[in-house]
């Protein structure tokens, strides 16, 4: 948390800073404009006092209630230093009808000068000094500020168009939000920008984690696996984000995952016969979907959604969140960009936000971690540019956790992209897919988290490296189907040989971004030789793996295969801050009223590192809330219940 409350606080400093230095133009206070004050004489009163200098000359300009104008006429007051004091004195004296109010820093005479030439002028016109001694209450003036930075002063007269629940964003989290904000009683609208709805989840890796599930028992038999927690869950991605993640959502999401879990089976979801544990999982609880990727997911949740009449708009772009004034303001609604011009969409009980992440954003991710410039590729669909999550901000939502973003360790090297050909390295570890270098050595522990392989790969003997298995894994792992092996070897993402010689061949005959590899045939089959002795003794003395008897294979038994990987930008930890009812907060931790957000637009779930396969859960499981609290201000049971 101590990370999270840093970026928070530099939040709220550069709030209070704008409050402070930016909140001249702000109108008079209700109670500035109402509170009782002795009669004046209406007119123009020239003072004449000392600043740093003598003889500063100020114009006051007074009704019979109120200071109108200040006006510094002449001076000689010390160019630099003080010229702020003299624009800003007389603005903040008017605005909070007060002689009470803070001194620029570092101008404080020439402020106090025009504070008593005030003083002066209210005498002067009969009126009583003191009715004008209202001391700034400190935390209001940032209230002040919040209101007129975080509302729409705009708010539309007529809305076009008018739904119970707008969702915006079209992947897991808002299909999710959608169908269960409309099952819960919602007239609901789902805006997306892009052509089509599915957004990233449609080109993710379609691997998903869950303690148990209505396939669990039937599947933990057949690979011989101990039975899954959900506190073994909980405790590996608090540990796998070096407990930075908030243990509320986290909860939220291991005992809603086989909730939703069994909500997609039922609604005709297909996923493989295998139950692994990728890295930094130590139960095995990570489902794939048939095909390996997150389409398979995507087209089940459309249907739902389309079961549950949400009407769907895609080619439409919010541009702006509607939020009502005061510190209690209610979010209300949102302008869109459509093919037919702009509309505005009221919201009558609420907005979820489901904009995902900024991967594709080189200078939204570059603000927050440098090293990620455009040399990086990313995983990421064009849309995953964070737009939605500036919008929140502009609406006064806090942020966390901004500079934790992911690499995703095993992309295609040549061009980023997590295809689901991609997915079998991270689904391999614990069956005993082994990871080499340009060399053909290991480079790291195969189980590790993502960023831990990301970072040993970037280290590594050179660019790219690969993932190497024979036969046995293919046929007994259930994570690669007989397809998608046959589809990859056509693709030419998978390399096919008979022996570990001539396999490293094959990797040598290819160029990877224009560049080539040489690597030892004899090297690498000593790696694996190597590799296959530990998995007989259970023991990695190298890197120190755990290795599971009886489900660890060795690589014995050709053909084997290689598959090239590489890390690439791929999923951004920060976001949003959001209650476990997945109300999105403000800087002061209060809930911005009608606000929602799941997925990955919100920060905090993850911490440091998110554990390969807890996206699609975190997602569709906050995604679920959302819509729920929306609709219907109730929870789910999977999380009211505990
Ligand atoms: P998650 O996994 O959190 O659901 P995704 O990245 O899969 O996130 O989906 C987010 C969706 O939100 C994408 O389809 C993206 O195109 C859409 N989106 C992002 N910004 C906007 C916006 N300003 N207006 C409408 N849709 C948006």
């Amino acid at each position: 948390m101590k990370r999270a409350l840093k970026s928070m606080s530099l939040l709220l400093a550069a709030a209070l800073a704008l409050a402070l230095g930016g909140c001249e133009n702000i109108k008079p206070t209700a109670k500035a404009q109402d509170r009782a004050v002795a009669s004046m004489k209406p007119g123009v009163y020239s003072q004449t006092v000392n600043g740093m200098h003598e003889g500063m000359v100020v114009e006051v300009t007074l009704s019979e209630k109120r200071i109108e104008k200040v006006l510094v006429k002449t001076q000689n007051e010390t160019a630099g230093v003080s010229d702020t004091a003299l624009v800003k004195m007389p603005e903040r004296i008017v605005a909070a009808q007060s002689i009470e109010v803070d001194v620029v820093a570092g101008s404080s005479r020439t402020s106090t000068g025009i504070l008593e030439a005030v003083a002066a002028a209210i005498a002067a016109a009969g009126g009583k000094v003191e009715d004008f001694k209202v001391a700034p209450e400190a935390p209001k003036a940032v209230i002040a500020k919040e209101e007129s930075a975080a509302v729409s002063s705009d708010l539309p007269a007529k809305w076009d168009l008018s739904y119970d629940v707008v969702v915006v964003g079209g992947g897991f989290a808002g299909l999710s939000a959608s169908h269960s904000a409309a099952t819960h009683g919602a007239k609901v609208l789902l805006v997306e920008k892009m052509p089509f709805v599915g957004g990233n989840s449609q080109i993710n890796g379609g691997v998903y984690a869950s303690y148990t599930s209505k396939l669990a028992a039937e599947y933990q038999k057949k690979f011989n696996l101990v039975p899954d927690s959900a506190e073994k869950h909980i405790a590996d991605t608090l540990k796998g984000g070096d407990y930075m993640g908030d243990p509320k959502l986290v909860k939220n999401m291991v005992y809603g995952a086989p909730f939703y879990l069994d909500l997609l089976l039922d609604n005709g979801l297909k996923v493989r016969e295998s139950l692994t544990r990728p890295g930094g999982h130590y139960g095995y609880r990570t489902y794939t979907t048939v095909n390996g990727v997150g389409s398979d997911i995507v087209q089940v949740q459309k249907k739902m959604v389309k079961e549950a009449g949400v009407k769907v708009m895609t080619e439409t772009k919010m541009t702006k969140i509607y939020r009502e004034a005061g510190a209690a303001g209610k979010v209300v609604g949102i302008r869109v960009d459509t093919a037919e011009g702009p509309k505005t969409i009221k919201a009558a009980k609420g907005l979820v936000l489901a904009t995902g992440g900024f991967s594709a954003n080189v200078e939204m991710r570059q603000k927050h971690v440098p090293a990620l410039d455009a040399t990086l590729p990313t995983t990421n669909h064009v849309g995953a540019t964070g737009e939605g999550l500036v919008m929140a901000q502009e609406v006064g939502a806090n942020t966390t956790q901004m500079s934790y973003i992911q690499l995703y360790p095993f992309a295609n090297p040549n061009d980023g992209v997590l295809d689901a050909f991609a997915v079998i390295p991270f689904s391999g570890p614990s069956a005993g897919i082994v990871y080499v270098d340009v060399n053909g050595r290991r480079y790291v522990n195969e189980g590790e988290r993502r960023d831990v392989c990301s970072k040993a790969a970037q280290d590594s003997a050179g660019f790219p490296t690969f993932s190497v298995f024979g036969e046995e894994i293919y046929r007994k792992g259930g994570f690669i189907t007989e397809e998608q092996l046959a589809a990859g070897i056509k693709a030419d993402r998978i390399f096919k040989a008979d022996s570990l010689e001539a396999l490293a061949a094959e990797i040598n005959k290819r160029a990877y971004k224009g560049k080539s590899v040489a690597m030892s045939g004899a090297a690498l089959a000593e790696t694996i030789a190597k590799h296959n002795g530990y998995v007989q003794n259970l023991k990695d003395p190298d890197f120190g793996k755990r290795i599971d008897k009886g489900v660890m294979m060795t690589i014995e038994k050709g053909p084997y295969y290689a598959i090239p990987q590489w890390p690439s930008v791929h999923h951004t930890m920060g976001g949003v801050t959001i209650t476990p009812k997945t109300e999105v907060q403000d800087v002061w931790g209060k809930v911005i009223p009608g606000l929602y957000a799941a997925g990955e637009v919100t920060g905090g779930v993850h911490g440091t590192n998110r554990l390969g396969s807890n996206a699609i859960p975190d997602a569709c499981v906050h995604g679920y809330i959302a819509g729920q609290v929306a609709a219907a201000g109730t929870l789910p049971s999977f999380i009211a219940d505990k």
